[in-house]
This record gives C-alpha cells, structure tokens and sequence, in this order.
C-alpha cells in the first residue's frame, strides 16, 4: 500500500515523502445517534483505510492533494484561521485543513510551523455511513501530530478530528467515528462512553465463531452537513430540555412513560430512539461477553427498527437489504452510520454470505434500485505509521 502512495506523492510533488500514515473507516456494530447525546456506541475500526503521505516544507505553505479529486490546494498555515473564518476552506480538503486549523486551535504555534505537502489516497467507500470522512482526519491528525511533534494523544486527536468537522466542514457529527479510527483494535469493538470519553476493548471473536459481518452499500448517498442529521440533532436537544436533563443519556428506559406524556408525538419517538439504543449497546456489551457474537442478533434488528420507526432515519434501500439479508441466513442486521442512505451491516453464518449477497443483489434489481456493493469487513487497528 505504501510503494503505491509514495510513487502517486513523487508524481504529484517531485520529492519523496517523509513518512506514510494511515487510518481505517469504521462499523458502528451499535449504538446510532447516540453519540452526541452523550451516550454509548461500540463502532470497530474496518480493513478499509485512508493513506496519507507527507512532505515537510522548507516554508509555511501546505499542499493537498487526493486521488479522491483532481482539485489541488494551497495555502500557508498563518492564513488558515483567516482562511477557516472567512468560510474560505470548502469542499473535500475541509476535512485535511480542518484538522491544521483544530491542531492550530490547540497550540497557537502553528501559524509558524513548517509547512507540509500531503498526498491522500483512501479505499474507505465516501458517503457510505463508513466514515471515510474519520479516516481522513485521523490520518491527516497522526501524521501532522507527528512530524509537528505535539504529542497528543489519541483521545485529544479524536477531538481534534471532530472539531474540524464540526466547525469547519459544518456536519454536527458526534465523537465516534473518530474514536473509532484512532482507537480501534484488531478483532475487537471498542465500547465509547461519550459523555466521559472511557473507552473498552470488547472481544468480537467472529472468525471463532464462523461468522462475519457483511457490508451492503445501498449507494444511496447521504451528506452529513445538511438535513435529515441537522434535524435529528435540534429534537434530542429539544426533547432533552424539555425534559429537564442534560442530555437524553440521563433517561433511562423507564422514563420513557412520563416523557411520552411531557412531549409531542416526533420528539418522543425520537428520544425514545436515543433511550432505547443506549440500552440496547449497554446489552450487546454484556451479550458478547456472555454469550459471543451469535447472541446479539435480535438487538441489532431491534436497532434497526427503532431507527425505521422511531428516529425516522432509514430509506427503502436499507430496509430491503435488512429484511432480505435476514431471510437469508442473517443472524441479524441494521443499517449503521448516520441515516438517510449508506450501508447496511448484517451478521451472519460465513457459509450464508454468499447466498445473503446474491439475494440481496436480486431484492434490488427486482425493486429497480442501483445495484449495491458488498463485501465483508473485519476489525481492524485504528491509525498508524505504516512506514
Ligand atoms: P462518510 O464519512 O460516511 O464517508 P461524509 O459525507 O461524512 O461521508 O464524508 C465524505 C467526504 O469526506 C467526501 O465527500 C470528501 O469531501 C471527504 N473525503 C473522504 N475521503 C476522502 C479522500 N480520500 N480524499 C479527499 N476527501 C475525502
Ligand atoms: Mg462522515
């Protein structure tokens, strides 16, 4: 992978990189919407990454460009707050340029830093709800931490991560899909309390099992940035406040009666969404470690119905492959990511995933939708140096 980005970053500066860092997309196995309602997800990094190859500069100047899109930019690091503040850090480089300016937030120092050319190249499906937006930004985030030498951790990247997508790409996106890239652990979920930032490796131990988690890209497309999220986002605070919490983490399922009495029809479903995932992650967690992958399939249909039902999130797309996946030999499924298009994920037999996709495949075709994409995915380790 890295003879690969180092040539396309020799084609594209004349020079070779100093180092090649790389970041994974993400699963959310469970717990949607949740995140910036300071409750519980339990995402796993996937084997599909974003690359990043990096030059330092002798000036203050920093380059992009990706194999995402033919459009290079440039700037110097003392003109990105102006640049951020005047709304002129657009499209696609937000994301890399947002995470200079979050780091720039961080440690003032950075206007004078040394500028950096950076190469990107990713196999993380964009707009897919597999978070290649999280696999950008923490790629970009280890390797400038890195060759600025600022040390910080993974927790503070992830934040960093989410501070540039929040403020200056504009997608009110929660915690997790950064947590995710950055602390993923090979075959492992990792369990994110988002209001305290904990973190636990929880055990998948699918491959022992003979199961596998199959991706089923519906190729509906989603942004973040507008809409549906924006939306969802405005009634749990709104729920939140009206019922005189914080935030909707501090109800629990058996609040849910009083609140349906103090809110309108929407918000409650809503927040009868949020309350009940954040219950429904707190049991996979426990079903995992008592009972192994096979035992937490129900939750992941109720999960998904909760979001067809209640949060109002899902798309005929999604739905079909959730149904048609179980009727095959899923164990469970569930669309994952924001909403309003993406991907579905399905837990199913190895044996069964051939016969799932091919189902699948023919569900769409009979229903006159584009054909969609599907592969398996394993839990992976979040970002790293790769050479
Ligand atoms: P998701 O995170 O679900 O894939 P988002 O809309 O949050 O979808 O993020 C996708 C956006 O992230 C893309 O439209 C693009 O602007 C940016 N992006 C993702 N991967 C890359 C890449 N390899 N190079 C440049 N930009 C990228
Ligand atoms: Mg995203």
């Amino acid at each position: 992978m890295s003879a690969g980005i180092r040539s396309l970053f020799r084609a594209a500066y004349r020079a070779d990189p100093l180092g090649v860092w790389s970041a994974p997309g993400r699963v959310n196995l469970i717990g949607e919407h949740t995140d910036y309602n300071d409750g519980f997800v339990l995402p796993f990094a996937i084997d599909r990454r974003t690359t990043v190859a990096l030059g330092l500069r002798d000036d203050n100047v920093i380059r992009l460009a990706s194999t995402f899109s033919d459009e290079t930019v440039s700037l110097t690091l003392a003109d990105l707050d102006a640049a951020v503040a005047g709304g002129r850090v657009t499209g696609w480089a937000a994301y890399p340029l947002g995470v200079a300016w979050a780091l720039g937030q961080l440690d003032a120092d950075l206007a004078g830093a040394r500028g950096v050319d950076l190469l990107i190249d990713s196999d993380v499906p964009v707009g897919a709800g597999l978070s290649s937006s999280a696999a950008i930004e923490s790629a970009v985030a280890v390797a400038l931490d890195e060759v600025w030498a600022l040390g910080l951790d993974r927790r503070t990247l992830a934040r960093v991560g989410q501070h540039a997508e929040n403020a200056v790409v504009g997608a009110p996106t929660g915690i997790m899909d950064q947590s995710a890239s950055l602390l993923g652990i090979r075959d492992a979920a990792v369990f994110l309390d988002c209001r305290t930032l904990e973190t636990r490796t929880i055990p998948l131990d699918l491959a022992p099992n003979d199961l596998a988690v199959l991706v089923i890209d519906t190729r509906v497309h989603h942004s973040h940035a507008t809409g549906g999220y924006r939306d969802r986002r405005a009634s749990c605070e709104a729920g939140a406040a009206a019922l005189g919490v914080p935030a909707l983490r501090d109800l629990g399922v058996d609040d849910l009666s009083r609140a349906e009495g103090m809110l309108d029809d929407v918000t409650f479903r809503r927040v009868r969404h949020v309350v009940t995932e954040n219950a429904r992650v707190l049991s996979t967690v426990d079903a995992l470690g008592s009972g192994g992958p096979a035992a937490i399939g129900s939750l992941l249909d109720a999960s998904h119905v909760s979001m067809r039902d209640d949060f109002e999130i899902s798309v005929p797309e999604l739905d079909l492959a959730v149904s048609v996946a179980r009727e095959n030999g899923a164990l469970g499924a569930r669309m994952t990511g924001g909403g309003f298009g993406g991907a579905a994920i399905a837990l199913a037999p190895v044996a069964e995933l051939e016969r799932i996709g091919a189902a699948v495949v023919d569900a769409f075709a009979g229903a006159g939708f584009a054909a969609p994409e599907l592969f398996p995915v394993t839990a992976s380790d979040g970002a790293r140096r790769e050479d």
